[in-house]
């Protein structure tokens, strides 16, 4: 990085957020972790780890003070749709007032770079598919909302105090480290792919598939699944991209390929070679029927290419990664 500064990793001991660390570090980079391993898990991280909130100002000025720091990658936060609409109040608190206390700490110390764990869950329900970055945003769940006004508390910053973010959009993040160093590990499983790779090993009974009176052609949902490892390389590029360029910018993590539940289902039954037994069950709410994105303006301006995210490598992943969970 420019100035030969650290790269603090927020929620760097997460999922997304251990895959990026990995893959900076391998890059030779200077990186630290600050998680405060309410659903990270200090065993994923092989850099130093300070484990402590986003709320403790204190904390965060001391970081600031005793590290030269030249960028953040902000992954800190709380990502279940569902609990969101149950205690919203935990959602604004923690992406939103926390991650004020980070850009605040960040303004005070002249440090001028962020990249941000966005959401395709900005968008809300979409008009129109593939989803581009101009879609409008109506997000339709606190989850969603905390994203949005966090990307537009970027924009005020950026005008107030010369900060320049890049707000990566997420879509479907999904599959395992290709050396199954690292994978998905959370306390609470709600993703897809995780859930049936739970019944595969038995861990569950029966996968529900909600809805499948959808207008798609199985007529079950249609996701953009995108690999967890080059998602990790889209943080890498925005790095990039903010020593390269200062200002507000903004991207979707996609593929542009819809997979359905099923498909995602009968492919995980090819891989595993198990049996997955599948049960309909009523549409849960806001799930829109297709969220694909149009990655178009992350392969054009930044020359984003996915490697691993068709179906077959990120269940393959996911797979050796859960196997080995399994056992210990
Ligand atoms: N889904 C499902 N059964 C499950 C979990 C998810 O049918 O046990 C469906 C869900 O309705 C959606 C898709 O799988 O259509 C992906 O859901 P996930 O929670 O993985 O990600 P989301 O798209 O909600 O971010």
């Amino acid at each position: 990085m420019a100035n030969g500064g650290k790269i603090l990793v927020t929620g760097g001991a997460g999922y997304i957020g251990s895959h990026t660390v990995k893959l900076l570090q391998s890059l030779g980079l200077d990186v630290i972790v600050l998680d405060d391993l309410s659903t990270g898990r200090s065993d994923r991280v092989s850099c130093p780890l300070i484990v402590g909130s986003l709320s403790d100002r204190k904390l965060l000025e001391r970081i600031f003070h005793e590290h030269a720091i030249d960028a953040v990658i902000h992954f800190a936060g709380s990502i279940i749709v569902e609990e969101s609409v149950q205690f919203p109040d935990k959602y604004f608190e923690n992406n939103v007032s926390n991650g004020l206390n980070l850009l605040d700490i960040m303004v005070e110390n002249n440090v001028k770079k962020i990249i941000f764990s966005s959401s395709a869950a900005v968008y809300g329900e979409p008009h129109y598919v593939p989803v581009d970055e101009e879609h409008p945003k109506k997000p339709v769940n606190p989850y969603g909302e905390t994203k949005w006004v966090f990307e537009k508390i970027l924009r005020w910053y950026a005008q107030g105090h010369g900060l320049s973010s890049v707000s990566l959009r997420y879509f479907n993040a999904a599959g395992a480290s290709l050396d199954a160093s690292l994978g998905e590990d959370a306390p609470v499983v709600t993703h897809l792919i995780s859930k049936v790779l739970r019944v595969a090993a038995r861990q569950e009974p029966v996968v529900k598939i909600f809805g499948n009176d959808y207008k798609t052609p199985d007529g079950t949902c249609l996701r953009d699944y995108i690999h967890v490892e080059d998602l990790a390389l889209a943080h890498h590029l925005a790095l990039d991209k903010l020593k390269a360029d200062s200002g507000v910018f903004y991207y979707n993590v996609g593929t542009g390929q819809g997979r359905s539940v099923a498909e995602v289902v009968n492919t995980c039954v090819e891989i595993t070679e198990k049996m997955i037994p599948i049960e309909y069950a009523p549409r849960r709410p806001g799930d829109p029927a297709v969220l694909v994105a149009d990655p178009t303006k992350i392969k054009t301006e930044l020359g984003f290419v996915t490697k691993y995210s068709d179906l077959e490598t990120i269940i393959r992943t996911a797979w050796v990664w859960h196997k080995k969970l399994v056992r210990h």
